[in-house]
């Protein structure tokens, strides 16, 4: 059972991050936010793949004005991302739910205090996004990209806002390799209870970031550090809502729908696996309950994992058996299979449900 290190609640308009609130799965769009009908669209593309928060990028004053238009046409809970200037930021703080900066690239005091007061009046949010690549200049001489220097950086961020009697804070320390992110969350994590936005940075294409997040964020999980997550991938928008909820699945932090157990390839499978499985895994991607279903290519294993699975199929050679809870329920010719198969996980997952 993994115990998840507990941090302040707080809420990203009506999503909780932190405490005891589900951990949250996040994304940015990549049009210009001034386009307002690209973003809405973009943002409503994350919203139907399961996004529970969206940041936008505001670089510029059209983008700020934007926002206004976006908020009213989608109802994801919306960050807006800003640096180094400090009236997009009090802009923004009129309508969306959050607003990322880092205080240190703000500018004077005076304009970050203007920025706090503005998220106070609406009980906003902010996030201090450290990301390693541009730590303030005092922190980059001493430490370098280093975590000891993304330490440094958002301990200080954070003492920025704490001393403006802020704190109603998130906070996200990326690198973009799997070590220094997961040791500058490590490293954090002691020193407050803000909740923490995980996600590796500029993490390459699908493949390399699915694997790359899928170890410093399921490590990271695993020690329980983590209240909401992006997975960076250059790619599809909905390939990272994908991908995160898949690694908070199968590192078992949350029970989500089916836990597909099935062979690799193996020379003694007799019938066509990789097709049967590819046709379970889409005619069960609706299925919630978190069931554990094994899919096996030969009699080897397969009556020992048949009885933890709560539906199994064994193939053998142009036939096979479907078990419930290790029990024999049906002995048929291979074509018929996937489909008694499933119409017995739907049966399953009706009576979890129950
Ligand atoms: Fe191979 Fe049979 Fe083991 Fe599957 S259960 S991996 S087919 S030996």
């Amino acid at each position: 059972m993994i115990e998840r290190v507990k941090t302040k609640k707080i809420y990203v308009g009506n999503v909780a991050v932190g405490g005891d609130a589900p951990i949250s799965v996040q994304s940015m769009t990549f049009s210009q936010t001034r386009d307002i009908d690209s973003t809405v669209e973009q943002i409503n593309r994350l919203h139907f793949a399961g996004a529970d928060i969206v940041r936008v990028a505001v670089p510029d004053i059209e983008d700020a004005k934007a926002l206004k238009e976006i908020k009213k046409r989608t109802s994801l809970p919306l960050v807006a991302d800003i640096h180094f200037n400090h009236k997009l930021a009090l802009i923004a703080a009129e309508v969306v739910d959050c607003i990322r900066i880092n205080p240190g690239n703000i500018g004077s005091k005076d304009r970050v205090a203007e920025v706090v007061k503005a998220c106070k009046e609406r009980n906003l949010p902010i996030r201090i996004g450290v990301n390693s690549g541009s730590l303030e200049k005092q922190f980059d001489d001493k430490y370098g990209q280093t975590p000891k220097g993304m330490i440094a950086s958002a301990d200080y961020n954070i003492k920025y806002l704490e001393d403006l009697g802020f704190n109603d804070i998130k906070v996200s320390m990326k690198a973009s390799d799997v070590q220094r992110t997961v040791q500058a969350y490590r490293g954090l994590r002691p020193l407050n209870n803000y909740p923490f936005h995980l996600g590796v940075t500029e993490a390459g294409t699908l493949f390399h970031s699915t694997v790359k997040s899928s170890i410093a964020l399921g490590t990271l999980l695993l020690e329980g550090i983590g209240d909401t997550m992006r997975v960076s991938i250059t790619g599809e928008l909905e390939e990272e809502i994908k991908v995160g909820r898949a690694i908070l699945k199968d590192s078992g932090v949350v029970k989500d729908g089916l836990n597909i157990i099935s062979c690799p390839t193996c020379g003694r499978i007799e019938a066509d696996l990789v097709s049967a499985v590819a046709q379970i895994e889409e005619k069960t991607k609706h299925i919630k309950a978190p069931l554990d279903v094994s899919v096996m290519g030969c009699v080897v294993n397969a009556i020992g994992e048949a009885k933890h699975a709560d539906v199994a199929i064994a193939y053998g050679k142009g036939a096979g058996l479907v078990m419930v809870k290790g029990e024999v329920v049906a002995r048929l010719e291979e074509k018929e299979l996937v489909e008694h198969f499933i119409k017995e996980v739907e049966k399953a997952a009706k009576e979890f449900k129950i």
